[in-house]
């Protein structure tokens, strides 16, 4: 069953009602650009074919009344409570549905507001670094847009569930997830300059090119992800204060000789990765396209390295995903995501993406790691209204 089929059953199921409409939004993964984001750098995420879907229907009075199918309970905050709930806090799972509602109340105050069912369903792995937040984010938004008529972009939509997420769940995250999910484009990635929040699409052609994108997903926890994380972001804050710029944006590949004079060693390491990364990105959509996906390894492989040394939230598990695909024959592999756990990606031959899964599973069981989860991606279509 589609996340679209299982959200409108689940809506009926708790609601007796038919649904006014369904929206769905994707997960993604990105290609490159790690850590780049909160540095407003760059970022090339393409949005996945694992959706999750919101079946939303109109009620007669101010609830909004969210359900999921990884929840038991429904959870409804009236709209007149809606901004103590959230300050409040405590509300689980909730707060990203919840919490997009209240952020498209503010960024558009002159919407007409009622009260909604919500019901959501997704395929999107949860936590796997696939983004199913952005995922449930980017359904809701685009579902409550068009339901409250809020008339709102889809980069304001993007903002919309960023600003829930920091907000109201209270993750201190970027905006990429969100944009790659609003704004995929079949069989594209899309190219985002975190500063201006501009965008443009690019074109992956990974399935002319006879190429498969595998992800590895280590299923190691990201348990250190929340620390290490603000960690990591302090560490960048602290590099562009020393370099006296406002973010990492404004240091260069060739500012790092100086850098690396005026920062202490760890400082310097986590600003290198941040500054060669933007390079790579750069570098991978010129690449891309000028040659095409088949001369990307090389720049999929320095960006593990730069992680794994200079910005250290690599884990054993991934390295050793990336270490056997690449062994196996794989172009390139990096981990993706934000590290501490999570998932790798490697881009490789058709023929050659069942050996890598294999090589990879042995690999694991090989060393005493749990098994990974190991599955295909397809560059696939942004946030859309489905019924
Ligand atoms: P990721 O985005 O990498 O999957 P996050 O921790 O950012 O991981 O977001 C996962 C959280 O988002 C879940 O723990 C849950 O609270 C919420 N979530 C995602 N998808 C759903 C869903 N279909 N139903 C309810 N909550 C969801
Ligand atoms: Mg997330």
């Amino acid at each position: 069953m589609t996340a679209q089929d299982a959200a409108t059953a689940l809506l009926r199921e708790v609601t007796g009602r038919e649904a006014d409409g369904v929206w769905s939004a994707p997960g993604r993964v990105n290609l490159i650009g790690e850590h780049t984001d909160y540095n407003e750098g760059f970022v090339l995420p393409f949005a996945i074919e694992h959706r999750t879907a919101a079946a939303v229907a109109r009620r007669d009075d101010d609830v909004i009344r969210v359900m999921s199918t990884f929840a038991e309970e429904p959870v409804q905050v009236s709209l007149g409570e809606l901004d103590d709930a959230i300050a409040r806090g405590g509300l689980d799972w909730a707060a990203y549905p919840l919490g997009v509602a209240w952020a498209l109340r503010r960024a558009a105050p002159d919407a007409e507001t009622f009260g909604v069912d919500i019901a959501i369903a997704s395929d999107v792995p949860v936590g796997a670094g696939l983004s199913s937040s952005a995922a449930i984010e980017g359904s809701v938004a685009s579902g409550l847009n068009d339901e409250w008529d809020a008339g709102l972009s889809r980069v304001e939509l993007a903002r919309v569930g960023r600003t829930a997420e920091n907000d109201a769940v209270g993750a201190p995250t970027g905006i990429m997830d969100q944009m790659a999910s609003m704004l995929g484009v079949a069989d594209a990635a899309t190219f985002l300059d975190c500063r201006t929040l501009e965008t443009d699409s690019v074109e992956l052609g990974f399935r002319p090119a006879g190429l498969t994108l595998l992800v590895m997903d280590t299923n190691v926890e990201h348990s250190h992800a929340t620390g290490g994380y603000r960690e990591r972001r302090e560490s960048c804050e602290a590099g562009a204060a020393g370099l006296g710029v406002s973010s990492l944006r404004d240091v260069t590949v060739e500012d790092l000789p100086h850098a690396e004079q005026v920062l202490d060693d760890v400082t310097f390491r986590r600003v290198r990765h941040i500054v060669t990364e933007n390079q790579r990105v750069l570098d991978t959509v010129w690449t891309l396209r000028s040659a095409g996906p088949r001369t990307i390894g090389e720049l999929l492989v320095a960006s593990h390295a730069s992680m794994r040394d200079d910005f250290e939230i690599s884990v054993p598990e991934l390295d050793l995903a990336v270490e056997t695909a690449l062994a196996n024959g794989a172009i390139g592999a990096r981990m993706t995501g934000g590290g501490f756990g999570g998932a790798a990606i490697a881009l490789i031959d058709d023929e050659k993406t069942a050996d890598v899964g294999a090589a990879v599973t042995a690999a694991f069981a090989a060393s005493g790691f749990t098994a990974p989860t190991i599955f295909t991606v397809r560059p696939s279509e942004g946030a859309r209204r489905d019924a």
